[in-house]
């Protein structure tokens, strides 16, 4: 088990800790497993009704190859998924599944500790991350700027790791009560919350400025694009098919609501592990790049424009290009030229790289789109069907799960974040508003103002802030 790059040719072999500390290769390629590890039949039987640890560490050993020992890997799967980290799973079931309609089923991956999916594999990362900063007794500053889905799953995921240090920036502009409070509840000794005076776009600017200058390029980012967190992402499968099927070898489909198609790349992995999946529906929203993507194999960007399912708002898909270089044949000379092709034009064409777009169609992936109507439909008919609620990201999936699947088969569609995030576009869907989870109750009362540790920063002064902290 090795990793490769997708922009080398010659190929250099990489350990899987070697993918971790650096999110790019040196060729700014993404690094990608040499060949898929696979699960037999016997080892699918045997996780059956096991903990989502348990089929976490199985899938996870699988890409470590010992370059973790077990029994330390062990220990981080059970750090990062401890019971008392989920207080609102029934019986420590942390990605549960539950029915909303014949072979029809929704797997919660946002139970904690903030309502985002990504909390799931981060939490994971940051324990790995941790262990192998340690052991070489580096440790690590963070600079980042960053949606706040991503950005609190990060947080709590960090709070207290000695080997990590988080300056995270926010713009003062743009970001509501309930984002605030919940990013202020997460200020700890090693995160340090910086508002900034400007808007989101002027965050991002700074970190890349800092970035690019001498005195700051060892700043590290965290993003969507890492191994590590697209590699967590793959036991969701698992566990999601191993609750819905009767017998192991009966086939299933999945829907996915997507944005930098990292979650489309893990189920895409699981399915090359011999996971018995049919097919992948993939949903988006009005920023449709992957469904046009998918039906005509032709990648164009398209600038992203604002929607009520905003963690899907992207004109690009990152972690396509994973599955670009499989589809190559894992040439990266054609894969460069392909995505050189895109960066210049803003489009190309995949059956231009002589592969048949008749065979592309036969392939596992089928996808749709979905409009703000269509959330607000959607939220309403699973509530009136149900009883649950649901936030408009899933609302996407479900919209789209329903145009597109067979009835005759199991579909599960993946619930990318809790309904209380989205409180808005719920009221505007059944008119009012689902009771808050316990942990979510006042968050906007906290008074944790300090917890910033400066406010209202421009550029100089956070340059100067980094140098003396
Ligand atoms: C990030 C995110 C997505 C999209 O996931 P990708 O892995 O980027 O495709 C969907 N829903 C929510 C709520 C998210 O935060």
């Amino acid at each position: 088990m090795f990793y490769i790059s997708t922009r080398d040719s010659n190929k250099k072999k990489y350990k899987y800790t070697e993918t971790l500390l650096e999110w790019l290769a040196p060729d700014w390629g993404l690094f990608i497993p040499y060949e898929y590890p696979q699960i037999s039949k016997k080892e699918l039987e045997s996780l059956k009704n096991s903990p989502y640890t348990d089929i976490a560490f199985s899938i996870k050993q699988k890409f470590v190859w010992w370059d973790i020992p077990d029994d330390i890997l062990k220990n981080l799967v059970k750090n990062a998924y401890r019971k008392d980290k989920f207080p609102d799973s029934i019986n420590w079931n942390i990605t549960p599944v539950r029915k909303i309609d014949e072979n029809l089923y929704i797997q919660n991956l946002s139970l904690w500790p903030t309502a985002a999916f990504k909390d799931m594999a981060m939490q994971f990362l940051w324990q790995e991350m941790n262990y192998e900063l340690t052991k070489k007794w580096e440790k690590l500053t963070i600079l980042w700027a960053t949606s706040w889905d991503t950005w609190s799953a990060a947080e709590a995921a960090m709070k207290g790791l000695d080997s990590i240090k988080l300056f995270m920036l926010s713009p003062e502009i743009g970001m509501s009560s309930f984002q605030k409070a919940q990013m202020w509840s997460l200020s700890w000794w090693n995160i340090i919350n910086i508002s900034i005076k400007w808007r989101f776009d002027d965050c991002q600017d700074m970190v890349k400025d800092l970035k690019n200058s001498k005195e700051f390029s060892k700043l590290w980012a965290v993003n969507s694009i890492n191994w590590w967190r697209i590699s967590s992402q793959v036991a969701y499968y698992f566990s999601g098919y191993l609750q819905v099927v009767d017998k192991i070898g009966e086939e299933v489909d999945f829907c996915i609501p997507s944005g930098n198609f990292g979650n489309v790349l893990s189920w895409y992995i699981a399915k090359k592990m011999w996971l018995p999946i049919r097919k992948l529906i993939i949903a988006t929203n009005e920023n449709n790049v992957l469904d046009r993507l998918f039906k005509t194999w032709v990648y164009s960007l398209s600038p992203a424009s604002i929607t009520s399912s905003p963690s899907m708002d992207i004109s690009k898909a990152s972690n396509y290009e994973r599955l670009v270089f499989e589809l190559l044949d894992k040439n990266a000379d054609k894969l460069s030229d392909y995505m050189n092709t895109f960066s210049e034009k803003g489009t190309v064409n995949l059956s231009d790289y002589w592969i048949s777009v008749e065979n592309l169609k036969t392939m596992w992936f089928l996808s749709g789109s979905s409009s703000h109507f269509d959330r607000l439909n959607t939220i309403k008919w699973v509530y009136e069907k149900s009883k649950t609620y649901i936030d408009p990201h899933t609302a996407d999936g479900i919209k789209v799960a329903r145009d597109l699947r067979d009835e005759n088969i199991k579909t599960i569609c993946m619930e990318t974040a809790l309904a209380v995030k989205f409180e808005d576009t719920i009221k505007e869907a059944i008119w009012h508003i689902p009771e808050r989870e316990t942990r979510f109750k006042n968050l906007e009362n906290l008074n944790m103002s300090d917890s910033f540790y400066l406010q209202s920063v421009d550029r100089e002064e956070l340059k100067e802030f980094i140098k003396n902290n």
